[in-house]
């Protein structure tokens, strides 16, 4: 298994993926399951977030407890399937800033072109961490990496629910440093880009446009 690469393999990460996968699952429970996945895959990504002693006082006598360090944390959905992945993070972490990328895939190159960029001002003193549910040929996060790592940020992660094993080796052949966090690495790309077994098209999926 490739260094940075983190496979969430918790029984309820996978139980829930595969409801996920499914063909016959709706739009509503796709988007309630992916919330649930971003929180579950959420709990592995925060792990190393620092914690500050605070003195608080319980009903019953005063004690040191540890609470999060500052308000450095910057979720960034790459439009629009990382809309998905947002909720269940924010859920997680409701003080962290929101920024968007927004990308789409040039049908015939398969190549990622940038539509939209809005990131909070103070993201160089931040950690970023990218979310994206298909990390399928990796140009849409090799993009996005490069273009959020021109803000220099504290550290930058990648989020998604499902990847491909080209999609893996495209970001770390660019981004060796940025550490991969999901619940699938699948078999393989087909023609079209798209990940076998996979899901199908997460963006249509969440919101129904298909
Ligand atoms: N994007 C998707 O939504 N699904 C894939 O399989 C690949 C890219």
């Amino acid at each position: 298994m490739p260094k940075n690469l983190t496979i969430v393999n918790h029984p309820l990460v996978q139980h829930k993926l595969t409801l996920l996968r499914m063909k016959e699952t709706s739009s509503a429970k796709f988007r309630a399951l992916m919330r649930e996945l971003s929180m579950l895959i959420g709990y592995q990504v925060t792990a190393d977030l620092p914690l500050m002693p605070v003195q608080i006082e319980t009903p019953m006598q005063s004690m040191q407890g540890q609470m999060l360090e500052g308000k450095d944390l910057v979720f960034v959905p790459i439009l629009r399937a990382g809309l998905g992945i947002l909720d269940g993070m924010l859920q997680l972490v409701p003080s962290a800033a929101v920024g968007h990328v927004g990308l789409y895939r040039d049908p015939s190159t398969l190549v990622a072109v940038e539509y939209y960029f809005k990131v909070p001002e103070d993201s160089a003193e931040r950690h970023l961490i990218v979310l994206d549910p298909m990390l399928a040929t990796g140009h849409s996060a090799v993009a996005a990496l490069h273009r959020l790592k021109e803000i220099g940020p504290k550290s930058l992660k990648l989020v998604c629910i499902v990847a491909s094993p080209e999609g893996v080796a495209a970001v770390h052949d660019e981004h060796p440093d940025v550490h991969i966090y999901t619940a699938s690495v699948d078999k393989e790309l087909n023609d079209h880009g798209y990940i076998l077994p996979g899901l199908g098209d997460a963006g249509d999926r969440l919101f129904e446009t298909r």
